[in-house]
């Protein structure tokens, strides 16, 4: 199948009578005929569900259309991005060992890595993600674990070069890691470049609608953690709270990650998406084929009127071919990146601020990537503590602008950017 076909109808194949839509199946628990039945389940003998803590068959449905479109052997859905990462992560990462990531993650990924896993006893390097392959080889460690980088970074919509790091990776025996969120597999699927694992806030583009917050893990299925065995005893030693079961034994490439990480980290900390949530996210997924190309070519058309305009300082798009990232983009995401722009107005915190103040069509909202579009200035909001100083330093300058370009008419975003910008002569 092709990706639009998948979709509209990966994951789900109902039988003769059967539902067209995926089933809402709103239970916490499921009945069995005897104990032996349900004690197969616990034992991991027969495939089946006892527990929505777990797992439940709508949000099965759902990660086996993330799983198809992003190329994996199997996949789950978690109840947020940040517990998509965490799991990913803590899977193969515990307490005394290291991780390697991109320093322009996410800053709730940053900091989930950086302050509460740190308190776990895990140690993150992170590096600049345009750093050299000596410089990215040389932070390794005989405890590293696992790499972590974005697709595009959000906000500094920064490329990432995924098989460079995946190559260093795999020469260190340890799996790529790449949160996917704002390419989507539409525009980019991290797996064909040798990630190993991806990972998704599907509250972003997946869901595309302001409805759900959750996430997504998809293992590729490629990494043989037999074959560093040492390195991942959590997967090649037997789990004793599974009756000595060696998930990477037992469930081969493709299936040992997302086994335990099923079995044992959703068991133990329970982040599952709620069934309703899974379903409205199916919703969007039926549409992200459409949705992404318009958030493209809308985002395009306003990064152009942008850079164009005497009123803007700067644009960072990676569709631009004056963008430093353009010829990586083309490589990874031939087709386009995301909908996401950012920009400074000339007049720096002052300017930005009546930017904000009379735009009329775009929101202003923390969130991005998602069908309307939406305007943060982070100086005057989610940064208001940080001087302009810091916020340089920490690479959001006080004049930064991040624009999510939604689906609407692109003549209406722009008019309204455009008398926005005129209020600031
Ligand atoms: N990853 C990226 C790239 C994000 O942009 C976000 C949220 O903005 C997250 C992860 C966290 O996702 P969530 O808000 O669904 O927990």
């Amino acid at each position: 199948m092709k990706q639009e076909t998948m979709c509209i109808q990966a994951g789900y194949e109902p039988k003769n009578g059967e539902s067209r839509m995926i089933p809402i199946v709103q239970s916490t628990t499921f009945k069995y005929d005897t104990s032996e039945d349900m004690g197969k389940l616990f034992d991991l003998e027969a495939s089946g569900y006892f527990y929505t803590r777990l797992q439940n068959p709508t949000n099965d449905y759902v990660a086996n259309k993330i799983c198809a479109l992003e190329g994996g052997s199997a996949a789950m859905l978690t109840s947020s991005g940040q517990a998509a990462n965490f799991y990913a992560i803590f899977n193969i990462a515990n307490c005394g060992d290291h991780v390697i990531a991109s320093s322009t993650i996410y800053g709730g990924t940053y900091n989930l890595f950086n302050v509460t896993m740190k308190k776990m006893g895990i140690e993150f390097t992170f590096l600049d993600p345009d750093c050299s392959v000596e410089e990215l080889e040389a932070a390794f460690k005989p405890n590293t674990k696992a790499v972590f980088g974005e697709t595009i970074a959000n906000p500094a919509l920064i490329v990432f070069d995924i098989e460079t790091w995946a190559n260093v990776a795999h020469k260190h025996g340890v799996p790529l890691i790449v949160d996917n969120t704002f390419a989507t597999p539409i525009n980019c699927q991290p797996i064909k470049w040798g990630c190993d694992i991806v990972t998704h806030s599907t509250t972003k583009y997946m869901d595309g609608h302001d409805a759900t917050v959750g996430g997504a893990i998809v293992d590729a299925g490629k990494f043989d953690w037999m074959a560093y065995a040492d390195k991942f005893p959590g997967l090649t030693t037997p789990d004793d709270s599974y009756h000595g079961i060696t998930y990477a034994k037992k469930f081969g490439l493709g299936g040992a990650f997302i086994t335990k990480c099923t079995a044992q980290l959703m068991r133990d900390f329970g982040s599952i998406q709620a069934p309703m949530n899974a379903y409205l996210l199916n919703l969007g997924l039926e549409s992200l084929h459409v949705r992404m190309p318009r958030h493209c070519e809308n985002a395009q058309k306003v990064a152009e009127f942008l850079e164009a305009h005497d009123l803007v300082a700067w644009v960072n798009y990676a569709g631009l071919p004056s963008n430093k990232y353009y010829e990586r983009a083309k490589k990874y995401m031939p087709n386009g990146t995301c909908g996401v722009v950012s920009f400074g107005v000339k007049g720096g915190r002052a300017a930005a601020e009546k930017f904000m103040a009379n735009l009329k069509v775009a929101m202003i909202a923390t969130h991005v990537a998602d069908a309307h579009t939406c305007v943060l200035h982070p100086a005057s909001s989610t940064h208001r503590q940080m001087s302009d100083e810091e916020l340089i330093a920490g690479g959001v300058g006080p004049d930064l602008i991040r624009l999510s370009v939604g689906i609407e008419a692109v003549e209406d975003i722009i008019a309204d950017v455009a008398q926005a910008l005129e209020a600031c002569r």
